[in-house]
């Protein structure tokens, strides 16, 4: 024996006849019999004590001392035999003690990686004895990080359940030092305790299963995470299945099997668990096979819990405002070409069509016809310069009726700042839209009603008082309409007014604006048009309704007057100048056209 290992031993005897418990040196060097092989190892003290002795303080236990079951282990052999296959991505070393140095190296599990990217260290102390683990892995596995992040509590765990298993072993073993030593057993057990104390630092939950009794040891912490004291529930598998959420149970259950079966590295699972107050509490769950037989069905399984009610409360949350943002939020989004790729739900109850028949169809689909091209075309070179179009559109729904929606359409882009799709968020105005037609509509006719005329005879003239361009009134008159009420009646003279608005609206271009001016007379609007052109317009209106045939009155004519837009004009001199030309136009006869003097 070399002096440091005499001295190591001696130090870790003292240790363990002092505390009443396993104890282990520091480093040292121990060579094979057989081949030579130099490592690097430990040495483990148990105490064994006089039986019926007295344990209570170190002087007792100095005395009752009778000797010591001991074990020496080599790093590369216990590491490579059980560690060396698990984890080939990770390359750790093992130092004794709290620091890193070359002197302290006790294992190395030697895979020189090229780029070695992550380094992280860490310490676990059992029986007083600390040993610093250092993980480094190359850039592959470095693009995982959680991967890795898992992996290393797991080795630290697997590690300090290495050393358990030793521990206990080396009891086992030697029986008879056991049965001499009951009260140091009772100590053991203390020192198991101290384990699972250290193991759950982390203030994770702990569970060690032991899959041929089905009996499962949950630690302290992992029984306060859910509200029960150290001594209730029962170590059992059928406990965990009543604690087990009965929605997550199965999951859990798939997910197990697959470690089980190989299928993944780990067994992951978040999931609820029932505390002792009966209230649920959302869990990550992971856990690791750590022996199996020769045949290889699994002996035993640890893991761990942590609680992740918050991430879950705030993931939930999350969930919870996109679906109420889905529900009520009317929002697309389409590609390049607007062909839709995402519909909320939201949408699909406006427009009237099923996400699948949306999704994958041009955005085109709810277009409605008397929104003119020109508008689309406007949209559609906003976004795709990269600017937002915001506007009010009618949409036509799936059944044929017509919605409006106020819509902001956003370009998306990706981080070289290229548009890669387009996303639009729209709000329901039908309503207000409704509103707003009737309070411009003539409930009669459906033609646009005074008000309205006025205020676009008022944009008409200041566009052509602006651009100097032309504008022309045309007011007409039903010839004789009394007659129709004293004959027919008020109702008939209505459909008749009706009727007439039609002949009008449906004959003039799609540029002119109709509307009833009051009682029997109407008024257009005509932009770009001279006086010749609202001439001709109003001979055509005028053949048109003395061919056509009344429901109640037969056939009926009208007269027209006509003015166009001089300098200087506001809509009073101009409805005076038509006014005139009408009246000239009743007094020539009727059913005539008569123009402005000017
Ligand atoms: P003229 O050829 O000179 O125009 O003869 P007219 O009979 O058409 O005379 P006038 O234009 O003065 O007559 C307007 C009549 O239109 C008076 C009114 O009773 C009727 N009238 C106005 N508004 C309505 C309406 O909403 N419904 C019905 N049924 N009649 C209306
Ligand atoms: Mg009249
Ligand atoms: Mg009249």
């Amino acid at each position: 024996m070399t002096c440091t290992l005499r001295k190591y031993a001696q130090d870790a005897m003292a240790k363990a006849m002092q505390s009443g418990e396993a104890a282990l040196s520091g480093k040292i060097t121990l060579v094979q019999e057989y081949d030579k092989d130099i490592q690097a190892g430990f040495l483990m003290y148990l105490p064994v004590y006089k039986k019926g002795s007295n344990l209570d303080n170190s002087r007792d236990r100095a005395l009752s001392i009778q000797g010591f079951v001991y074990a020496a282990f080599r790093a590369n052999d216990l590491m490579d035999g059980i560690l060396g296959t698990m984890f080939p991505e990770i390359n750790f070393e093992i130092y004794d003690g709290d620091f890193v140095s070359k002197e302290n190296i006790l294992y190395d599990s030697s895979i020189k990686h090229q780029n070695i990217n992550i380094y992280k260290k860490t310490n676990i102390t059992m029986n007083e004895h600390t040993w610093t683990l250092v993980f480094k892995t190359n850039s592959v596995l470095g693009s995982e990080n959680i991967y890795i992040i898992f992996l290393i509590p797991s080795l630290v765990l697997i590690l300090t359940l290495l050393l358990y298993l030793l521990l206990n072993s080396l009891i086992e073993t030697k029986e008879n030092a056991l049965k001499i030593a009951s009260k140091a057993t009772k100590k053991l057990h203390t020192s198991e305790e101290r384990l699972r104390f250290a193991l759950e630092g982390a203030g994770d939950g702990l569970w060690d299963w032991n899959l041929k009794t089905n009996e499962i040891f949950f630690s302290k912490r992992w029984k306060e995470m859910l509200g029960f004291k150290e001594d209730e529930l029962d170590s059992n598998l059928d406990e965990w299945n009543k604690i087990v959420h009965p929605e997550d149970l199965e999951q859990v259950n798939a997910d197990i099997a697959a470690h089980i079966e190989g299928k993944s590295d780990v067994y992951k699972n978040e999931h609820r668990v029932k505390c002792k107050d009966n209230s649920y509490k959302w869990i990550l769950d992971r856990g690791l096979i750590v022996s199996r037989d020769i045949d290889g069905s699994p002996i035993r399984m640890v893991g761990s819990h942590s609680d992740i009610s918050e991430r879950k409360q705030s993931q939930l949350k999350i969930e919870e405002y996109m679906r109420i943002i889905d529900k009520n939020v009317i929002s697309s989004t389409t590609d390049l070409h607007g062909k839709i790729t995402k519909a909320s739900t939201a949408f699909c109850d406006i427009s009237g069509y099923r996400k699948n028949e949306l999704l994958g169809k041009n955005h085109n689909i709810v277009r409605h016809k008397e929104i003119p091209q020109t508008l689309y075309k406007e949209l559609w070179e906003t976004i795709k310069a990269g600017n937002v179009w915001q506007g009010e559109i009618k949409n036509r729904h799936k059944n044929g009726s017509s919605y409006w929606v106020d819509v902001s359409i956003s370009p998306v882009k990706n981080e070289k700042d290229e548009i890669i799709s387009y996303t639009a968020i729209r709000h329901d105005i039908t309503d207000k839209k409704r509103i707003e037609e009737l309070s411009i509509t003539d409930r009669l006719t459906q033609l646009y009603n005074r008000l309205k005329l006025d205020e676009i005879f008022a944009m008409k003239l200041a566009t052509a008082g602006r651009y100097n361009t032309n504008f022309s009134v045309i007011i007409i008159d039903i010839d004789y309409f009394k007659l129709v009420n004293d004959t027919w009646g008020h109702q008939a003279g209505d459909d008749v007014l009706r009727e007439f608005a039609e002949i009008i609206k449906n004959n003039a271009r799609e540029t002119d604006i109709v509307g009833r001016w009051g009682g029997e007379e109407f008024l257009i609007l005509s932009s770009d048009t001279d006086l010749d052109g609202a001439i001709k317009l109003s001979e055509k209106l005028r053949e048109m309704v003395s061919l056509f045939n009344f429901s109640f009155a037969g056939y009926k004519t009208a007269s027209f007057g006509v003015s166009s837009y001089h300098p200087g004009d506001d809509e009073k001199t101009m409805v005076k100048r038509a006014d005139e030309a009408l009246y000239r136009a009743k007094e020539n006869g009727r059913n005539r056209v008569e123009a402005e003097n000017y």
